[in-house]
């Protein structure tokens, strides 16, 4: 059986990883806090006591954590995977990081004879717990395909963009996107409620009209309720991934990335109120009244 090493059980980590146990392979896991393992350990999952431990023996490690502090950690840390995997072990990074950070990462582990795939992934926790993400590969084609084996279980779709880096690139380009579009849609809709519009048919409207992206759909109608159950997507990580987007888009153009940045500004006043709390309660900073 192959075995896997996975690190990271949020939202996203808990799903990917029973996916692996689905597939009936020997699955290794390590989480800052251990009871988000316990239903995969009664799957028959193996806990390891560090990241370290998780990774010996493993043919892949893939890590699903928050942010670059934490795949820092994770990987390089003290007790870090990279510390017992063999040369030419698979590290497969599917958390958004940063570009900069990919890079240093992938040449930290490569100077370690590992093979570094960037695999950030889209979809939603559900998508996760049932193999349907879209992988955003940054690789090497052959480090690519000795990784399929352990991309299928988790991933309906993958797109290869190019090298390492190259996943992490789109990954972050979608995700600002996301972030205008979801700050957008609460402004207007802070707008029509301020101005005492009928919010049943401006609702109806947005939904038919040449502004419904699926990013519209999803949140027009929780944040017009004020329904913020369930939250899939945080505001803390929408604006990590905001930012790491401008963070790269300075790299790369002379003027500053206006709307991005509003993005972000708009994104650090939600994360400071309700960091854990779903993306959608912009419309909260968004319609404070006069
Ligand atoms: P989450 O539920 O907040 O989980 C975050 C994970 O990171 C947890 O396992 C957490 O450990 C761990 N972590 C945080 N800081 C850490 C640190 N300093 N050291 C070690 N571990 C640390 O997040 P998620 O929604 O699963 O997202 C995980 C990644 O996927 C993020 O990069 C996110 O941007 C990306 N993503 C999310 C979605 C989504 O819909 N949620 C979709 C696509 C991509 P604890 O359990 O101990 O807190």
């Amino acid at each position: 059986m192959p075995r896997v090493a996975f690190i990271g059980l949020g939202r996203m980590g808990r799903g990917m990883a029973g996916r692996y146990l689905d597939a009936g392979f020997t699955v290794a896991l390590w989480n800052r806090s251990k009871a988000k393992a316990d239903d995969l350990i009664a799957r028959g999952a193996h806990w390891a006591a560090s990241p370290e431990d998780a990774a010996i023996d493993a043919d892949a490690v893939v890590s699903m954590v928050a942010d670059d502090e934490a795949s820092r950690r994770v990987w390089l840390g003290k007790d870090g995977a990279a510390a017992a995997m063999k040369a030419g072990t698979l590290a497969i990074e599917c958390s958004t990081v940063s570009y900069a950070h990919a890079l240093d990462l992938s040449r930290e582990l490569r100077e370690r004879g590992l093979v570094y795939l960037d695999c950030p992934v889209t979809g939603l926790p559900d998508a996760a717990a049932s193999g349907k993400l879209t992988l955003l590969v940054g690789a090497e084609s052959d480090d690519l395909e000795r990784a399929r084996p352990f991309l299928a279980p988790i991933g309906s779709t993958i797109r290869h963009f190019g090298g390492v880096g190259s996943g992490t690139v789109y990954k972050l380009i979608n995700n600002l996107m996301g972030a205008i579009q979801i700050a957008g849609i609460a402004e207007g809709l802070a707008i029509a409620e301020q101005a005492g519009l009928d919010m049943k048919l401006v609702l109806e409207a947005i939904e038919t009209g040449v502004a419904a992206s699926p990013q519209v759909l999803r949140h027009s109608k929780r944040m017009a309720a004020r329904d913020f159950t369930g939250a899939t997507f945080t505001a803390a990580l929408r604006h990590k991934d905001a930012a790491y987007a401008v963070a790269l888009a300075e790299q790369l153009f002379a003027d500053a990335p206006v709307m991005g940045r509003a993005a972000v500004a708009a994104y650090a006043r939600a994360k400071a109120t309700a960091p854990d709390e779903d993306e959608g309660k912009m419309i909260e900073i968004a319609s404070r009244p006069k």
